[in-house]
């Protein structure tokens, strides 16, 4: 089978691989599409750790082909997508119920070979099996959803809640849907790319701001005196995660969600935190999320097709790698 395969930062391979085998707890799963996602370019770039010689990509969908001899729950012809992260179930943190947190997290892409190949050997505890009305390609974002959907539980949104979103990538696109569903009344969405904020209006933002020419501090506070109730930032930038925790409200929350460079720093004054009342929260990956993400896509509630912008074949993923990212490109995916 042809794989994508990961020797270091800079480089990836296409090469050729047997279909692995699978023990009696796993599936075989034939893979139809597979997200690119900004973490498999922080790998490329040597920016976030993975094993060497993994097949990397860890948002994935795809057929089931095989099932192990105690897989009870899924069959052969499933149309399913993956969990990519797997507890030991062992840890303080597993036993505590925070399982994405666990001391020896491995996930499926990253630690173990994923889905920039043909096939891809899931432990069947992490595969979801998803109703026949839904693409394969909405399927390969129900990873990213799920982490959404983490976040937004954790954003706490109140029906009537003013929220302002900042960033509209895929990431940033599914939290506003998320926080429309959630009850916001009002969603704002800062993104300097005039494509995406159109996106962003489409899908339901009330108003839309270009952060390089707005100024955003002030239309909120002519929106709300108050701010906002919610903050979600979903770049990952540290100046958006500065600008967050001006834009919230006394008492108001901020959900810091986008992926921040490791090294980097911001100035936070801790008495406006305390005088405000500020509740500043992180959200990481999709602990249990992923069965109600699949339920959503299933519903149709969160638009995902319009976040797909690209499609590549596996052959022409390295060269997607190293090149540089179309600023209006939302979503990409490799079909197989
Ligand atoms: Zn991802
Ligand atoms: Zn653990």
């Amino acid at each position: 089978m042809k794989s994508l395969v990961f020797y270091g930062p800079g480089n990836v391979k296409i090469e050729d691989k047997e279909i692995p085998k699978i023990d009696e707890n796993e599936v075989l799963v034939k893979v139809k599409a597979a997200g690119i996602c900004g973490t498999d370019r922080h790998i490329y770039r040597g920016e976030a750790p993975a094993r060497t010689q993994v097949i990397l990509g860890h948002e994935n969908a795809g057929e089931i082909i095989e099932t192990g001899r105690q897989v009870r729950s899924l069959k052969k012809g499933d149309k399913v997508c993956i969990d990519p992260n797997i507890f030991c179930g062992q840890c303080y943190y597993c036993h505590r119920g925070e399982v994405h947190l666990c001391k020896e997290l491995q996930a499926i892409g990253v630690t173990r070979n994923g889905g920039f190949a043909e096939y891809l050997v899931a432990p069947a505890t992490n595969v979801y099996k998803v109703k026949e009305n839904v693409s394969y390609k909405e399927m390969a974002l129900v990873e990213p959803l799920a982490c959404c959907l983490h976040g937004i539980d954790l954003a706490g949104i109140r029906p009537g809640d003013f929220v302002v979103i900042l960033g509209a990538g895929a990431i940033g696109l599914i939290l506003l849907q998320l926080a429309l569903h959630s009850g916001a009344s009002e969603v704002i969405v800062s993104e300097p790319n005039s494509k995406k904020r159109k996106l962003a209006l489409k899908l339901g933002a009330s108003k839309v701001f270009d952060p390089f020419n707005d100024n955003l501090e002030k239309e909120i506070k002519i929106i709300k005196r108050e701010g906002a109730d919610v903050v979600i930032e979903a770049v990952g930038n540290i100046h958006t995660f500065k600008q967050s925790i001006q834009l919230a409200r006394k008492g108001g929350s901020v959900l810091l969600f986008g992926v921040p460079p490791k090294d980097k720093v911001i100035e936070i004054n801790p008495f406006e935190i305390y005088k405000r009342e500020l509740k500043l929260k992180g959200a990481y990956i999709n602990p249990f999320v992923t069965d109600r993400a699949v339920r959503i896509l299933e519903s149709g509630m969160v638009n995902l097709k319009k976040l797909v912008t690209s499609q590549y074949t596996l052959e022409e993923l390295p060269n997607v790698l190293d090149g540089n990212l179309d600023e209006s490109n939302v979503k990409s995916l490799v079909i197989y």
